[in-house]
């Protein structure tokens, strides 16, 4: 006989992106060793009788605010929140004092947060400055996130110095990522098209309270349409420099961006990914008025957010996670033009997309494509994650799709001390989170510590100096 496992889930379903079967699964050393079963001697066991085990599911729209902005938000509190909600692995983004746009920055961040994460996580590089992609790449970044916007009165947290607006500078971003084989991530805009039309409908008018907003998010202004006019531009540059382009938050695009990336993807054959926000697809602009300034994603068109899921137009899907401290926002409700756009996320995403399995708007293999297998695949990291089978990291979200869950503000984990979706049900979430077959939460609980997260490198990190690393103009 041989040595016990280190952990056996059993008596659960074990869902795949192709499908589903009854099976125990045995871990040992923080890896999937053997699936099937049964599995008599273990040192741990898990019992999912009647839940679903899926892969871990990625959050990779996380602002976790460290360094520099820790009152609202830090490491810590933010990985807590995953690890309560069913996330296994977290993407940090780059908006943070100092920003990791260098080397030095860059390993600050990395020094200062593995300490307190409790599940895994990668980090992007902040793209700013062409010629420090190399660096951020062999650092460990997973892929590089670039601001292509600027708040219209220049409002934290797209701190003006962050935007790269100069479409020379986007476009040597482009060839730098290339050069490294990493994915340049990009919040696409037209800030100037927005500011403008923005200022003459709204602002100048005096039209600022938290309705008017919501109004010139139906108009296409604030996101919608600027958004998409800057993914045009951007699509034609990252296929001159060969770039892999992951655009983000598409959902709250219109929907001629679904159809310019579709036919990208499908008819130019060109290297383009996508980050679904589920966040506008859920919130309607009636539901937007209540929460007010704790939201502010509502979608110009929700239909063809889930027309993309079907169509393999959307790859990855998020619940964003930006959270502010509530007096940063509040005064959202007499001029939102001028506080932060913020909301929770990581804690509820798990939840929300079970949800919608429940209401049959996606099914239970698409949820695990979108939030674990291809999120896995884009950034370098299947199959060590982003699927069940034997060699795999043993990261487990199990499910049980019949638990229902209130949202609400004493339960969230995160620093703000508030939930974007205060009082939504929601049917299905997650009642254990896994990682490396250590369990991190329990029914809701979180019962690991911080400091087990590990740091996720990106592929390109310690790869050989470039040979023909070009000099570069910029940066400012
Ligand atoms: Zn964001």
């Amino acid at each position: 006989m041989h040595e016990p496992y280190d952990l056996v889930v059993e008596n659960g379903v074990v869902v795949g992106s192709a499908g589903a079967r009854a099976a125990d699964v045995a871990v040992r050393g923080g890896k999937i060793v053997e699936i099937g079963g049964p599995f008599p001697a273990a040192r741990e066991r898990v019992d999912a009788r009647g839940l679903h085990v899926l892969p871990g599911f990625w959050h990779c729209h996380c602002h976790f605010r460290e360094p520099g902005h820790t009152h609202k938000e830090d490491f810590e509190s933010g990985t807590r929140a995953a690890a309560a909600g069913g996330v296994t692995f977290c993407i940090d983004m780059t908006n943070n004092d100092p920003h990791p746009t260098t080397l030095e920055t860059f390993e600050m961040k990395k020094e200062l947060v593995a300490p307190k994460a409790h599940v895994d996580y990668a980090l992007y590089g902040g793209g700013l400055y062409p010629r420090t992609v190399e660096d951020l790449a062999k650092a460990g970044a997973i892929g590089i996130k670039i601001f292509n916007t600027r708040h219209i009165k220049e409002v934290f947290p797209y701190i003006s110095e962050l935007g790269v607006i100069d479409h020379g500078i986007l476009y040597e971003l482009y060839e730098a990522t290339h050069d490294v084989g990493l994915i340049a991530a990009v919040h696409h805009d037209d800030p100037e098209w927005v500011k403008r039309l923005t200022f003459r409908d709204y602002i100048d008018k005096g039209r600022t309270d938290y309705a008017a907003f919501v109004d010139s998010l139906k108009q296409g202004y604030m996101y919608g349409h600027g958004m998409t006019a800057g993914l045009s531009s951007s699509l034609y540059y990252a296929q001159l420099a060969g770039a892999h382009l992951h655009v983000l938050h598409l959902g709250i695009m219109a929907p001629g961006a679904f159809e310019m990336i579709r036919h990208a993807k499908f008819d130019l054959g060109q290297k383009v990914t996508t980050e679904l926000e589920l966040t506008s697809m859920i919130m309607s602009p009636e539901q937007a008025m209540e929460a007010g300034p704790r939201t502010c994603l509502i979608a110009h068109s929700p239909e063809a957010g889930w027309k993309s899921i079907g169509n393999g137009v959307a790859d990855v899907l998020v619940l964003e996670h930006a959270p502010h401290a509530p007096d940063e926002i509040e005064p959202g409700w007499q001029d939102m033009f001028s506080v932060p756009l913020g909301l929770t996320g990581v804690q509820e995403f798990v939840a929300m997309v079970m949800d919608n399995v429940s209401r049959g708007r996606l099914t239970l293999q698409e949820a695990v494509r979108l939030c674990s297998e291809t999120p896995a695949r884009i950034y370098g990291m299947y199959p060590q994650k982003g699927v069940i089978q034997p060699g795999a990291d043993a990261d487990f979200t199990i499910v049980d799709l019949n638990r229902e869950v209130v949202f609400a503000d004493e339960d969230m984990h995160s620093r703000t001390g508030f939930t974007t979706w205060r009082g939504r049900h929601a049917k299905g979430s997650a009642v254990f989170t896994i990682v490396r077959g250590n369990v991190v939460m329990r029914d809701g609980k979180v019962v690991g510590e911080p400091g087990f997260g590990r740091f996720t490198p990106g592929v390109a990190a310690g790869r050989a100096s470039l040979a023909d690393a070009r000099p570069d103009a910029i940066p400012a």
